[in-house]
């Protein structure tokens, strides 16, 4: 008889919020990963603030990375996370690119790449996103992330000033 149960996997999660105190929705958002079943939370980035990414006038993101290790599929994971997000107060009829109370991107999950209509794996736009590398990199030096290769690599080309980005102590 198998009693191991089901695989423990490495997952990165991205956190942000420009609302209603950016900084602590961030803090209760990385506490509720840990409380997500058949999980556990490992690590949670520095907080970065950055500016919004279309340079649009809304108030500045407060930005994180945790890393977890969980038994769940992807899915159901996405679908803790969206629970997450409106025990939080997100609706989903936000504008895309507008301001938001709390949002958890899975970024990496197990190092497998998913390509469905609900969820993609890595993250889309993880290359190009300041705001999701320098904390990835600071929780994961050795990550590599599927079809991109090395997060720090990745993080060490990636342009600070778009969007402006500052790491906060
Ligand atoms: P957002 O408004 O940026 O939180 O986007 C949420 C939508 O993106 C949901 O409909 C998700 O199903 C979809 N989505 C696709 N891939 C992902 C992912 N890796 N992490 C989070 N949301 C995802």
């Amino acid at each position: 008889m198998n009693t191991r149960g089901p695989r423990w996997r490495p997952a990165y999660i991205g956190v942000g919020s420009n609302l209603g105190s950016p900084r602590k929705q961030v803090e209760r958002a990385a506490a509720a990963l840990g409380a997500i079943d058949a999980t556990v939370l490992v690590k949670t980035s520095p907080l970065y603030r950055s500016a919004p990414l279309d340079g649009s006038d809304q108030p500045d993101y407060i930005n994180a990375v945790s890393a977890l290790l969980t038994q769940l599929d992807a899915a159901t994971l996405l679908w803790r996370l969206q629970e997450i997000e409106r025990a939080q107060g997100r609706s989903h009829d936000d504008i895309k690119w507008g301001p938001r109370i709390i949002d958890l991107d899975l970024l990496v999950y197990s190092g497998v790449s998913i390509d469905e209509k609900d969820l993609k794996v890595p993250h889309p736009g993880i290359s190009q996103r300041n705001f999701v590398l320098l904390p990835l990199c600071d929780i994961a030096p050795h990550l590599r992330i599927p079809g991109l290769g090395s997060v720090c690599r990745l993080a060490a080309a990636v342009d600070t000033t778009k969007p402006r980005i500052e790491k906060l102590t």
